[in-house]
């Protein structure tokens, strides 16, 4: 006999279903819906211009989708439509409170470029979530040297590489302890020689059990390090499952073609 599985290991930590949205005319995402279990690793690919950032924007609301629903860790985001359509959070405080649990990184690393790397990781922890200074910091240089970066806390971004803002992004990610994690192509704006460290960071965070939604072009780690691929293809998911067997043997023409670049 089979154990039925207990409420928190069957219940998704992240489900957003049925997302749509639009840009005037534009229908960029046609009903889009994905489920992260704690632990999963979901890679998303495809094309440029298929929707995959507005994709992750309207998990954490920076963009407001047309339709669909938003559930962490079995909290339902509260939405209503405004006068054009867009769904708002009904409750401000929900919202803020959603993002801190769902933080993250993007392609240009976003850091800001006043402040010294430390500031950078203990802004959101102090000011969004009220932890008292002394441990931000202590936070801050743990995950530093998760992301592996030592002796970094005082340098401003402008004076770092490109790998080493991404990892500092990253590690001001992980200091707001987040349920889930959303990257947007993290390596993309890297020279290549400096694509590996960024790549090591993530698949480290992937080994610790780290829930975590990734746009990449990177087919290694998304085969390699995920645990679910995704193939979005103008704003409708075309193909999706275990990425060694979605990428060996793609059964959609589509998928076919962007594996081999013609797409
Ligand atoms: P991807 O990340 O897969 O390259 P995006 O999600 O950035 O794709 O874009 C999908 C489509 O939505 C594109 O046609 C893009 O031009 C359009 N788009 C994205 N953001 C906006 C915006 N803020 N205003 C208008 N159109 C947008
Ligand atoms: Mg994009």
């Amino acid at each position: 006999m089979t154990a039925a599985p207990t409420p928190s290991s069957s219940a998704p930590l992240l489900s957003v279903h049925d997302i749509h949205k639009r840009f005037g005319q534009n229908e960029v995402l046609k009903g889009v819906s994905l489920e992260a279990r704690a632990g999963d690793v979901i890679s998303l690919i495809g094309s440029s211009g298929s929707g995959k950032s507005t994709l992750l924007r309207c998990i954490n609301l920076l963009e407001k989708p047309n339709a669909g629903r938003i559930v962490l860790g079995g909290e339902e985001l509260r939405l209503k439509a405004d006068k054009h359509g867009e769904l708002q959070a009904v409750d401000a405080a929900q919202l803020q409170r959603l993002r801190t649990r769902l933080a993250m990184v993007f392609q240009h690393f976003n850091l800001w470029a006043h402040m010294t790397v430390l500031q950078n990781i203990i802004e959101a922890p102090v000011h969004v979530l009220g932890v008292p200074r002394e441990q931000a910091v202590e936070t801050a240089r743990k995950y530093l040297e998760r992301v592996g970066l030592r002796g970094v806390e005082d340098r401003y971004p402008a004076h770092m590489s490109g790998g080493q803002q991404q990892r500092v992004a990253i590690a001001r990610a992980l200091a707001v302890e987040p349920a889930v994690m959303l990257f947007d192509e993290p390596t993309s704006a890297l020279d290549p020689e400096l694509v590996g460290e960024v790549l090591r960071v993530m698949k480290l965070l992937a080994e610790e059990g780290r829930t975590m939604v990734v746009v990449t072009h990177e087919m290694g780690f998304a085969r390699e390090v995920s645990s679910h691929l995704i193939f979005l293809h103008k704003g409708c998911i075309e193909e999706q499952g275990v990425p060694t067997e979605v990428l060996a043997r793609p059964k959609s023409e589509r998928l076919s073609q962007f594996l081999k670049g013609n797409l």
